[in-house]
C-alpha cells in the first residue's frame, strides 16, 4: 500500500526562490527511496513539506489512512534524522533515545525496553550509560537513527545522514541501514549526494534537477544489493 502521495506540491519561498515546480510522487510501503541531485535542486524541501514542517505553497500531501487524507497528526508517524545528530550533551544516550517516548508521555517501565531494543537495532546495547562525548561521530549518528526507530514510525526520513562522516564510517552505516531498513521493512526516504548510496541502499531513486526543483528521472532497482 502506499504510504504518503505528494500531489503536485510545489514550493516558492517569500524571497522569491522557487525550490520545487509541482512534483508528483507516491511512496509505498517498504520502499528504500532515495533522493539524489545537485545541491539546491530541493531535496530538503520537498522532505520538509513531507514532514509538514513546510506548507506547499500548492498542491498537497497526502497520506494513506486506507483512503488517502489530507496531511494531519493522527495516524502519521515519522521519523527525521538530519545529519547532525543534536544530541542532549548533558543527557545519557538511552535518555537520548529516549526524548520521542517522553514527549508522548509514554510511560518509564513501557519506554525502557523499547529504548533497549532501538539501541540493539543500531548496535550499541553496550553504550546505553554513555555520554554522546564519549562516542565516535558514527556512533552518534547510531544513537540519533535509534531515537527515530524508538518511535517505530511508518516513515523515516533521513537528510544526507552521513554526508559528515568519514568514508570508513560512511560505508559501514551504509551496511547496517540497509540491513536494518530490510529486516524491518521501514519506509525510508533518504537524500545523498553520493551516487554509491543511491544505487546500494535503495530500491527507487529518484534524480532531481534544479532551477526549478523538479523530477528529473527515476530509476527503479528489483533487488538490493545482497550483504556480505
Ligand atoms: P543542503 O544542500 O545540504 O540541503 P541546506 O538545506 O542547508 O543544504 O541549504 C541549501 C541551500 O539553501 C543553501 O544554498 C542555503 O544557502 C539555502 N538556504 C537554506 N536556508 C535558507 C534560508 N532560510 N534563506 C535562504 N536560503 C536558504
Ligand atoms: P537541496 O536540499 O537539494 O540542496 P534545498 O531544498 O535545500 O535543496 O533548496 C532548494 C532551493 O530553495 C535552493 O535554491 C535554496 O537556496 C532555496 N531555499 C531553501 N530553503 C530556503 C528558505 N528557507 N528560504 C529561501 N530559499 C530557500
Amino acid at each position: 500500500p502506499p504510504v504518503v502521495e505528494v500531489l503536485s506540491a510545489e514550493k516558492s519561498f517569500a524571497n522569491g526562490t522557487r525550490a520545487l515546480a509541482p512534483i508528483d510522487l507516491t511512496v509505498r510501503a517498504g520502499e528504500f527511496l532515495t533522493l539524489i541531485g545537485p545541491s539546491g535542486c530541493g531535496k530538503s524541501t520537498l522532505l520538509k513539506l513531507i514532514a509538514n514542517l513546510y506548507e506547499p505553497t500548492d498542491g498537497r500531501i497526502n497520506w494513506w489512512r486506507g483512503d488517502f487524507r489530507k496531511v494531519g497528526q493522527d495516524g502519521r508517524r515519522l521519523a527525521f534524522v538530519f545529519q547532525d545528530p543534536t544530541l542532549m550533551p548533558w543527557a545519557r544516550v538511552a535518555t537520548n533515545v529516549r526524548l520521542p517516548l517522553d514527549l508522548e508521555r509514554v510511560p518509564k517501565p513501557q519506554a525502557t525496553p523499547r529504548v533497549a531494543a532501538a539501541l540493539e537495532q543500531v548496535g550499541l546495547g553496550h553504550a546505553a550509560r554513555s555520554f554522546p562525548r564519549q562516542l565516535s561521530g558514527g556512533m552518534r549518528m547510531r544513537v540519533s537513527i535509534a531515537r527515530a526507530l524508538v518511535t517505530e514510525p511508518n516513515l523515516l526520513l533521513m537528510d544526507e545522514p552521513f554526508g559528515a562522516l568519514d568514508e570508513f564510517t560512511r560505508n559501514k552505516l551504509d551496511d547496517d541501514l540497509v540491513a536494518l531498513s530490510w529486516e524491518r521493512k521501514l519506509t525510508t526516504i533518504f537524500v545523498t549526494h553520493s551516487i554509491y548510496e543511491a544505487v546500494f541502499l535503495s530500491t527507487r531513486i529518484v534524480v532531481m534537477a534544479a532551477n526549478p526543483g523538479r523530477v528529473f528521472r527515476e530509476v527503479v532497482i528489483d533487488e538490493p544489493m545482497p550483504r556480505g
